[in-house]
């Protein structure tokens, strides 16, 4: 189902609400084929709903073909662009993999500050992917910041179409196709939200997936078999935790060790972490998910940083922010 939100100076309307084909209704876009460079995923922010000025709120960018997607935008995702030299202006499609407000309070900045001419000034709508629910949170945004949007109508510096919303509530299966890439939505399993999603980007053989939270979940096996990358959620806390507070909220999400028995199943050229949770004093240098994940995984796992990269092709590279150097997979 498609929806289109269009802010005028007197209210929102639904303008149409019909079920075609998506290659029909979304522009195509044309560049030539053949370069290694073209399919490339940069985690926009690496965190979780726990405040840090070190990892910025869940946000992964895949840009495929001549195409800028948007996985989840939490915390800082606009700022996270702008670091990657992006303005949110040239961002119009956004794949949410469940309503949790980590990975949806970057929204309206991506969204409004995108329309402006200083943010890029979006040409078209905003359209956004999510699960049930994803339509009636954005008429409710629009709604939220419809002062905003009225005032820069009648003072002739809106941007209509930039500031203008489609949504799309997904099932699992393909939600998006053109031009030779495919964006599939497969089911995970995140226990406390309902429906919760992972993707998987495909492009000229290649492909990325990315779990979105959840437990250890064979579905997303199955989706992710012969994926050249694999870019999943962790969590952890100290072995001998007895906390049932924490031992909760391991339990919507997944270790290192059945993180590790996830990339045994897939084999993957490169499993990276992003969403990364750490409870109960734990820290980046004692957490060790490396050692941690060996335990069930003998390949590569990268642990991600905000703003590190990945090129995808027939070679998968590693750029770390600020550095020249190559950490390849296989
Ligand atoms: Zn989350
Ligand atoms: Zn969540």
């Amino acid at each position: 189902m498609k929806k289109r939100i269009r802010n005028t100076s007197i209210s929102f309307l639904l303008v149409v609400s019909i079920i075609l084909p998506l290659s029909i209704l979304l522009p195509s876009i044309g560049r030539s084929a053949g370069e290694q460079t073209d399919f490339k995923v940069t985690l926009l922010g690496t965190g979780s709903p726990i405040l840090s000025t070190a990892r910025s709120g869940p946000a992964t960018l895949v840009e495929v073909g001549n195409e800028k997607l948007l996985f989840d935008a939490g915390r800082g995702t606009a700022l996270q662009l702008y670091k990657a030299n992006m303005l949110p202006g040239s961002v119009d499609k956004l794949f949410l993999t469940h309503l949790h407000s980590d990975h949806t309070v970057g929204i309206p900045d991506v969204w409004l500050t995108g329309s402006l001419p200083t943010g890029g000034k979006r040409a078209q709508a905003f359209n956004i992917w999510g699960p049930k629910g994803t339509e009636k949170m954005m008429l409710h945004m629009n709604k939220a910041f419809k002062a905003d949007l009225d005032a820069r109508d009648s003072s002739g510096n809106g941007n209509d179409e930039g500031a203008s919303i489609v949504t799309n509530d997904i099932k699992e299966g393909v939600v998006y196709k053109q031009k030779g890439i495919e964006v599939i939505a497969f089911k995970v399993d995140h226990k406390s939200i309902e429906p919760a999603f992972g993707y998987r980007v495909n492009y000229k053989g290649h492909s990325v997936v990315i779990s979105g939270d959840t437990r250890y979940n064979e579905n997303l096996i199955q989706y992710a078999k012969g994926a050249d990358v694999v870019i999943h959620e962790v969590a952890a806390a100290r072995p001998d935790n007895e906390s049932e507070a924490i031992s909760n909220i391991l339990d919507l999400h997944t270790t290192p060790e059945e993180a590790g028995k996830v990339f045994s199943q897939i084999q993957p050229k490169l499993a990276v972490y992003s969403h990364i949770v750490l409870l109960g004093g734990l820290t980046e240098e004692n957490a060790d998910l490396p050692g941690r994940t060996k335990e069930t995984y003998e390949g590569t796992v990268v642990v991600g940083e905000d703003l590190l990269s990945i090129e995808i092709g027939d070679k998968v590279q590693v750029l770390h922010p600020g550095k020249e150097a190559n950490l390849g997979g296989k």
